[in-house]
Formats: C-alpha cells, sequence, structure tokens
C-alpha cells in the first residue's frame, strides 16, 4: 500500500487539517504530516510549537508521524519515500493553487502524485487565518480547534507584546 506525505503550515492546526489527516490516515499505509518550517508567512507559533499541537491532536492515529521540513516539498516527499502529497481542497481559489502547485511539482517529480481530498462541509469555512483572527480579538475558537491548540492561542494572545503584529486580519480587509 502506498504511503503519503501531508505538507502544510499549521499556524496552527485546525478542525479541518485534522479531518483531512484522519481521512487520508485511512487511505494510505503510513502518513506523515509534515510541517513547513519557513513559509513565506507571518507565523504564530515557532516549528517546534506547530509540530508539537499537531501530535497531541493525532496521537490517537497508529500510522501517522508528524516532521518538521526545509527544503521543497517534492525533495522532503522523495527523501522519506512517500508515493504521494495530499492537500485539503475547500474553495476554488484553494484549487488555483493547488492545480498550479501540482502541475509545477509533476514536473519535478513525476513519481510523485496528488491526492486532494475535498474539505468536509463542517469544515469549509475553516482556515488558520480565521482561527487566529477570531482568537486574538477573544472570540470563542473551541468549535475551530483542539482545546489544547485553543488554550496555546489564548496564551499567546494574552498580555503586552503578543502575537497580534502577526495575524492578517481578513474579515477587515478591503
Ligand atoms: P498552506 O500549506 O497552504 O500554508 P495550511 O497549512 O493552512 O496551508 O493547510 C495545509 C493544507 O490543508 C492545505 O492543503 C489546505 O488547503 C488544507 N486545508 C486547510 N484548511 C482546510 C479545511 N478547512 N478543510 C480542508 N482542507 C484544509
Amino acid at each position: 500500500m502506498p504511503t503519503a506525505l501531508y505538507p502544510g503550515t499549521f499556524d496552527p492546526v485546525h478542525n479541518g487539517h485534522i479531518d483531512i489527516a484522519t481521512r487520508a490516515a485511512g487511505l494510505f499505509e503510513h502518513l506523515t504530516v509534515a510541517v513547513y518550517a519557513r513559509p513565506l508567512k507571518n507565523l504564530l507559533f515557532d516549528v517546534q510549537e506547530r509540530q508539537a499541537m499537531i501530535e497531541r491532536a493525532l496521537s490517537h492515529i497508529p500510522n501517522l508521524s508528524v516532521v518538521t521540513y526545509n527544503e521543497l516539498t517534492v525533495d522532503f516527499a522523495r527523501h522519506i519515500g512517500a508515493d504521494a502529497i495530499v492537500r485539503g481542497l475547500r474553495v476554488i481559489s484553494d484549487f488555483e493553487l493547488e492545480f498550479q502547485m501540482a502541475l509545477i511539482q509533476k514536473k519535478l517529480a513525476p513519481e510523485i502524485e496528488f491526492v486532494c481530498l475535498m474539505t468536509s462541509q463542517e469544515y469549509a469555512f475553516l482556515s488558520a487565518s480565521t482561527v487566529k483572527e477570531v482568537a486574538m480579538l477573544d472570540g470563542n475558537v473551541d468549535f475551530m480547534v483542539p482545546s489544547q491548540v485553543a488554550e496555546a492561542l489564548r496564551a499567546k494572545f494574552k498580555g503586552p507584546g503578543n502575537g497580534a503584529d502577526v495575524v492578517r486580519l481578513v474579515s477587515l480587509r478591503d
């Protein structure tokens, strides 16, 4: 049975990611969830924090491991011998981006397949940016993330010098 890589930023992991990882682990012999250390994004959590939160959230799945990486995703997939790269799709704009990425990555590593899983309906609205924005404004994120992630978000945004400067305000943008 083939193995797969599920790469992402996971800043932080939320229920939509957990749903995709759980379903992908059911399709492959082994799933490696890989946390990209240095994306071109403002990060709220460092790579170890992001990895630890995913490990806790998915520790009940035996054929799943969580690692960090810092290279081209297809190169990393090759290094670990993954047969496929899994991504999640929510909206049309996700498709355009993933399609472009998949075509480029297929050129770089033709032997690796790209598998996109559709979001479950209840998570279609969820993104890490939304989670951070709601948490920053002291809203309830309990239905979006595991309780340990909700606690970590509260801790980040508590007090002066908090993480607010790295949160992109999605709902307020023009
Ligand atoms: P990126 O890797 O683009 O920085 P994320 O780390 O937020 O994005 O997400 C990793 C993967 O999980 C991506 O394929 C993304 O489309 C997918 N994903 C994010 N949120 C959801 C969701 N609510 N439902 C399904 N898939 C999702």
